[in-house]
């Protein structure tokens, strides 16, 4: 069974849930229509279920081969990767002045899903290019955005993200790579890099690394890191000193080459102020952490669809006594209750992963200093949780599917086991779903002494009094479930930021995981809440879609079975710090 964008859905959720209506009417996006929404939308499916899709497998088997420092990627992705370019979706968020369409993130962010459903292993390289943009964007010289922001907005050429070292992967205070002047106003770049997504490839002539690098008057640590621009070919079409020195074996993502790069005086130019490269990396790093999150929900869609088709089909057991002959898998109790949870982990992730689009959208273009801040305040927030979240989710979607399956998840014939395999990165790169959690405690909840935080909360609480108020019998007990998970969150928010403003941060990082995924839930449910009131409205006023009852229904299956989980997390959280002075000893036994 092959992917089928759920066009719709994305829509709904964009309209529905993130708001991309009231930016819309508030005319945040200049002149985007509806109707152009729906046509780019309906074109990105036609485009990831034709094009893309049957890409999936393929990568997955033929991986991308390296030979005499050549990459080569597997078949049908060099043609795929310009009919794309081609088909303008490289350049639909970028800069307008460089050739870009200008169009919301918010609208690229459903784009994003749908590449990566698709075949996430081609989604993965145009989220690396799409980081170069920013980062350039942002701080590049105007002569080095004047050489390169054109090709790599267009997609002619792509870009790459250079920031690990064998010693260095969460902590880059202790990174080696040196960066020495040469007099020119270029500099000369030495080091090693490893894990470096797309860093030799075959689609594009030339590719752009943006390498992080020491001076040689640096001081130690993350604030003497600088950011450089490192083409793979010159501007006068030589060779750089730069090559891919290997290429790693790995669970998934098998299509997308994961490279050594070995930088030996190779030529660069710096990118923004010297010493401040993490903090040029940091400005762009809501845009790819959401861009990560995104593969997340879009592995776990991908999966969802193709456990459903596979449990209508195959018959095993009888469902009921009066059930003739052997039943599909899909009418028996337990597997009904392993799709709803895959269905509704993957709408609420899909719900939140927007919400932070949106808000990163607001923080650039509300009208009002006053707005921004506040969108920014949001999206900061919502990052790591956006990120951490759904590709945890997404893994454990994927793994549903594969139960789903039973023993032919477990081969790798259906197809469903490469979900998995695929998913598994996404919870490590771009910062560790622990980095994530770290962030979400210890940078997060404190900006703006907690008000930041305490606006997300209360905005959750109104969509909890509005199911209570306008819900109706079809809501079940949505409202009392989602209100519990709500207050479990505060309740936990109060006593995480007591703890840091206590000086007990060892108690608060403890907690750091239970409570994103917390957070995860009682944001998720609310995005599923806030879609079935809408979905409510429009049955009242005479629609008959069938969406619209599924939406009140898989709402109320996420609060009464999913967001129940969130007492256990909160007591994780306030009490789960106990572990640093006993359960610590049960590692030592
Ligand atoms: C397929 C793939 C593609 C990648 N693409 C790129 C790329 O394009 N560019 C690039 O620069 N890098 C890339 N990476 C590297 C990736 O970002 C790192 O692997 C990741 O940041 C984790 O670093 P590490 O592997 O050194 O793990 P470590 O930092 O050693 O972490 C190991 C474990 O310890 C935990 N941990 C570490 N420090 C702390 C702490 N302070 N507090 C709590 N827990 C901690 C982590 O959460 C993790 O669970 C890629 C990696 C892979 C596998």
């Amino acid at each position: 069974m092959t992917y089928r964008a759920p066009v719709a859905e994305m829509a709904f959720t964009l309209r529905h849930v993130a708001g991309l209506d009231r930016a819309i009417a508030e005319g945040l996006h200049g002149d985007l229509s509806d109707e152009l929404v729906d046509t780019i939308l309906e074109e990105a499916g036609r485009f990831a279920n034709d094009v893309v899709a049957p890409l999936n497998t393929i990568g997955d088997r033929h991986g991308t081969p390296l030979k005499d420092g050549v990459v080569t990627m597997p078949p049908g992705y060099r043609e795929a990767y310009r009919a794309w370019t081609e088909g303008g979706w490289n350049a639909l968020p970028g800069p307008v002045e460089y050739g870009g369409q200008g169009l919301p993130v918010l609208l690229n962010a459903a784009c994003i899903e749908m590449w990566n459903s698709a075949a996430m292993a081609f989604g993965l390289g145009p989220l690396l290019t799409a980081g170069g943009v920013e980062a350039l964007s942002r701080h590049g010289s105007e002569e080095l955005r004047a050489r390169y922001l054109e090709k790599l907005v267009s997609g002619e050429w792509t870009a790459t993200m250079n920031l690990t070292e064998p010693q260095a992967g969460s902590d880059l205070s202790v990174m080696r790579t040196r960066a020495e002047p040469a007099g020119d106003g270029s500099y000369r770049i030495s080091g090693e890099k490893i894990y470096i997504t797309w860093g030799e490839h075959d689609l594009t002539d030339n590719i752009v690394h943006l390498v992080l690098a020491r001076l040689p008057d640096a001081p130690p640590g993350t604030r003497g890191i600088s950011l450089f621009l490192v083409p793979k070919v010159l501007p006068d079409g030589t060779r750089n000193a730069l090559k891919c020195a290997g290429i790693e074996h790995k669970l998934g993502i098998h299509g997308s080459p994961t490279c050594t790069m070995v930088y030996d005086g190779a030529t660069g130019w710096l990118v923004g102020e010297p010493n401040r490269g993490l903090a040029c990396m940091f400005t762009m790093m809501n845009n790819a952490r959401l861009g990560v999150g995104l593969q997340g929900v879009a592995i776990a869609e991908r999966a969802y669809q193709q456990a459903l088709s596979y449990a209508r089909d195959r018959r095993q057991g009888r469902a009921s006594a009066a059930s003739e002959g052997a039943s599909p898998i899909i009418e028996h109790p337990d597997v009904q209750r392993m799709l709803l949870t895959m269905k509704a982990l993957t709408g609420a992730s899909r719900g939140i992963c927007y919400l932070t689009a949106e808000a990163i959208d607001r923080a650039h273009r509300a009208p009002d200093e006053a707005g921004r801040k506040a969108a920014q305040g949001c999206a900061s927030l919502l990052t790591p949780v956006a990120k951490a979240f759904s590709t945890d989710i997404g893994i454990e979607v994927a793994s549903l599917g594969i139960q789903v399956h039973g023993g032919m998840g477990f081969v790798e014939e259906t197809g469903a086991a490469q979900h998995l395999r695929d998913a598994r990165i996404a919870a490590i790169y771009e910062g560790t779903n622990g980095i994530q959690a770290i962030d979400l405690v210890t940078r997060k909840l404190p900006l703006e002494d907690g008000a930041v935080v305490r606006g997300q909360i209360g905005a959750m609480r109104l969509v909890v009094e509005r199911v209570l108020k306008e819900g109706g019998p079809a809501f079940g007990h949505t409202a009392p479930r989602l209100r519990e998970t709500v207050e479990s969150l505060d309740r936990a928010t109060s006593y995480l930021l007591k703890a840091l403003g206590s000086n007990r941060p060892e108690e608060a990082l403890a907690g750091a995981t239970p409570y994103l995924r917390l957070f995860g839930l009682a944001q998720g449910g609310v995005c599923l809440a806030q879609g079935a009131l809408a979905a409510n409205a429009a049955v009242k006023g005479g629609d008959t879609d069938p969406a619209h009852p599924a939406r009140i229904a898989l709402a109320r299956f996420f609060a009464e079975n999913l967001a129940t989980a969130a007492r256990g997390l909160e007591e994780t959280v306030t009490g789960g710090g106990g572990f640093l002075q006993d359960g610590v000893l049960a590692l030592a036994g």
